[in-house]
């Protein structure tokens, strides 16, 4: 169990903050391009639309926990949220399933692929 997972939610919002900080970055770097009026306008709204991409990823987010599975995990005994077959509690990263035939198993997030390619 070398490999590392984080809960699902919780890398997307790490995801998004890093997309805040490369859009200040990129916005930063156009102020050295100042004797250039074109490239200092790149710059920036290439650092804008990060920023804005970040803040559509955070809004999605939103929108993914509402239709998240609210858990208590049992590792922790803090409420967690589940997305998808298999995820991680955000506090302890004790793998969790919401599918009883996957419990015991060792937790694998290509579940959550193969999901897809089943029709009911
Ligand atoms: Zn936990």
């Amino acid at each position: 169990m070398a490999k590392k997972y984080s809960s699902k939610i919780n890398k997307i919002r790490t995801f998004a903050l890093s997309l805040i900080f490369i859009g200040m970055f990129i916005m930063y770097g156009g102020v050295f391009f100042r004797g250039n009026a074109i490239i200092m306008t790149t710059f920036m709204l290439l650092g804008f639309l990060a920023i804005i991409a970040s803040v559509v990823i955070y809004f999605w987010i939103g929108m993914l926990s509402t239709k998240a599975v609210q858990v208590t995990c049992p590792s922790c005994e803090k409420t967690t949220k589940i997305l998808g077959r298999v995820d991680m509690c955000m506090h302890c990263n004790e793998p969790l399933t919401l599918d009883k035939s996957l419990e015991g198993k060792e937790f694998d997030e290509s579940y959550n692929q193969k999901k897809k390619l089943t029709t009911d």
